[in-house]
C-alpha cells in the first residue's frame, strides 16, 4: 500500500507529464483535409489488372479465395468463347467479389494469384453507409482503361494464339501493364 508521502507527490508527479507534453511538437494530422501518402507498398483497395489490350488477367481460377482467410472473396468462373472474350485463355472470371466487411487487407489472395491480375492498391478511403455498397463487384475492382485499350469483350490483339499472345507482350507493352497495375502493386 502507497505511503501518505507517496499519494501527496502522484499529482505533481501527474502534471510533469502534462507538462513535458505541453512543449512537444505537435502531431495532429487534419485529415480528410489534408492526407498524408501512404507507405508504396500499403495494402489497400484490391484492382483486377488488364493486359495492355484490355483483356483482363484473371483466369477464374479461385486461387485467391482458397487462400483468403477471411472467406471474403467470391470468384465464379467462365469459359471464354469466339464471341465473348473477356481474357487471353480458355477461362477468365465471370464473377468476382471482395466482401470487404470480411477483409482484413492481409494480402494473402494476391500472393495466391498466378496470373498477377490481383493486386492491391494504396486506397485506403473504403468506409461507407451500407452493408450492400462494402461488397465490391468485378465492375468496381476492374483497373481503367488506359489509351489503347478496349473494353472486353473483343478478340486477342496482341497474338491470335496464347504463345503469340504473350510473347507479343514487348518490354514497352510490359510497362504500360505494370501502369495498370495499383499504385501499391505488392
Ligand atoms: S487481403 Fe486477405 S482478407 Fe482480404 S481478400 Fe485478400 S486474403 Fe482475404
Ligand atoms: S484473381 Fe488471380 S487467383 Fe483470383 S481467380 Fe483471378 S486469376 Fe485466379
Amino acid at each position: 500500500m502507497a505511503s501518505v508521502k507517496e499519494s501527496l507527490w502522484d499529482p505533481v508527479a501527474g502534471f510533469g507529464v502534462t507538462f513535458r507534453t505541453m512543449f512537444r511538437k505537435v502531431f495532429t494530422e487534419e485529415y480528410p483535409f489534408d492526407k498524408k501518402p501512404t507507405a508504396p507498398r500499403f495494402h489497400g483497395r484490391h484492382q483486377l489488372n488488364r493486359w495492355p489490350d484490355g483483356l483482363e488477367k484473371c483466369v477464374g481460377c479461385e486461387l485467391c479465395a482458397w487462400a483468403c482467410p477471411a472467406d471474403a472473396i467470391y470468384v465464379e468462373g467462365a469459359d471464354n468463347t469466339d464471341g465473348g472474350r473477356f481474357s487471353p485463355g480458355e477461362r477468365y472470371g465471370r464473377v468476382y467479389q471482395i466482401n470487404y466487411l470480411r477483409c482484413i487487407l492481409c494480402g494473402l489472395c494476391i500472393e495466391a494469384c498466378p496470373t498477377r491480375a490481383l493486386t492491391m492498391t494504396n486506397e485506403y478511403e473504403l468506409a461507407d453507409r451500407s452493408r450492400e455498397s462494402l461488397i465490391y463487384e468485378k465492375k468496381d475492382l476492374l483497373a481503367p482503361l488506359l489509351p489503347g485499350m478496349q473494353e472486353p469483350p473483343h478478340d486477342m490483339q496482341l497474338g491470335s494464339t496464347e504463345k503469340d499472345y504473350y510473347l507479343g507482350l514487348t518490354g514497352a507493352a510490359t510497362t504500360g501493364e505494370r501502369a495498370v497495375e495499383g499504385g501499391g502493386d505488392q
